[in-house]
């Protein structure tokens, strides 16, 4: 799977910094790890600034390649674009040893007592202030807040799902995916990317896109990408918006059956050295009942604490989230939500 050569269409003054921080240099195609600047697509018109990230987890390439379909189509068919695309690698020494972090997880450095620690402490914080530094730089030169995506993968196999900070602006965004959206992750989970992105006022959510490995994971996290993109008004008045559509038929034929929304209430916390191992055949969605046994460790089986939907069940070494567990989210609860915070929050 090769990457864009033609990286960059149009152009944009003030742009130099940010093309000397991404590019290291020319870079053949399909060379691996990918350069950090995965493609730039710059519509020539004004419009959002979004940056999708690919491999924030090494051993998660699937967004990488995702990305480098879009910016193939994009070059190839040079569609009219508002504002600008712009696609980065996240964890590039992790993605060349395919594993998931080298020092530290790269997704979990981003809360308030580690996003500003010394240059060269870890390896992934090298790789965090490289995507800061390009991330700020087009903060800077917008006038408004950027959209961010963030692609992953998951150990077990199962549905897609998109994962945000339930806000009004980020609803809007998610609800253009025929996907089941996951609330509530911020709760259990500290550290992470994008609430450090929506702390600083900008749109953000992320995709699960599948089992690492398949095939098909790279084809939803690619339909995806353009749905968001379309909705964020990348897309308006032009030939992408029927690109748009069709990749909204291909993810929502692989999400039909599923919750519309549902809230993480658990996650089980998983210590180097305890000897987790999940019991075999759980996937993304599968229904659980209150103590139902799902994994063993030293200390003893590991049973649901109440019943739900199983989520993210760790199949892959090197991971602390062994699993989590949400229940669904009631459809008037989100429309009072919803009719409550937007004009509140529309402006
Ligand atoms: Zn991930």
């Amino acid at each position: 799977m090769g990457f864009t050569e033609s990286r960059e269409c149009g152009t944009d003054a003030g742009m130099s910094e940010l093309m000397r921080l991404c590019l290291e240099g020319p870079r053949p195609r399909g060379e691996w790890p990918p350069s950090r600047l995965l493609g730039r697509y710059y519509g020539g018109r004004p419009g959002p600034t979004m940056i999708v990230f690919g491999g924030i987890h090494g051993n998660e390439p699937a967004g990488v390649h995702a990305l480098s379909r879009v910016f193939e189509v994009l070059a190839t068919h040079r569609l009219n674009m508002n504002g600008q695309l712009i696609g980065l690698a996240g964890n590039r020494p992790a993605l060349a040893e395919n594993r998931r972090f080298l020092d530290e997880d790269l997704n979990r450095i981003w809360g308030p007592e580690r996003v500003d620690s010394p240059p060269g402490q870890t390896r992934e914080v090298g790789e965090q202030q490289a995507l800061r530094t390009i991330v700020d730089e087009l903060a800077g030169s917008q006038p408004d807040p950027l959209v961010l995506l963030d692609l992953h993968t998951t150990s077990g196999t199962g549905p897609a799902f998109c994962g945000m900070i339930d806000s009004y602006r980020n609803r809007q965004l998610a609800k253009s995916l025929p996907l089941p959206t996951i609330i509530g992750f911020d709760d259990y989970v500290h550290g992470a990317m994008l609430p450090h992105y929506h702390r600083a006022g900008h749109t953000c959510i992320a995709i699960e896109g599948g089992q690492h490995q398949l095939p098909e994971t790279v084809d939803r996290l690619e339909s995806a990408i353009w749905i968001v993109a379309g909705a964020a008004g990348l897309f308006e008045q032009s030939r992408g918006q029927e690109l748009v559509g069709a990749h909204h038929q291909r993810l929502a034929q692989a999400a039909t059956g599923l919750p519309g929304m549902i809230r993480n209430y658990y996650r089980h916390p998983v210590e180097d050295g305890d000897g987790f191992v999940m019991l075999p055949g759980f996937k993304n969605f599968t229904p659980v009942t209150a103590g139902q046994h799902l994994a063993d460790c030293h200390a003893g089986p590991v049973r649901a604490p109440f019943g739900g939907y199983l989520l993210m069940p760790l199949y892959q070494p090197g991971g602390h989230d062994g699993f989590f567990v949400a229940k669904p989210v009631s459809k008037a609860r989100t429309l009072i939500a919803d009719s409550l915070r937007g004009p509140l929050f529309r402006a």
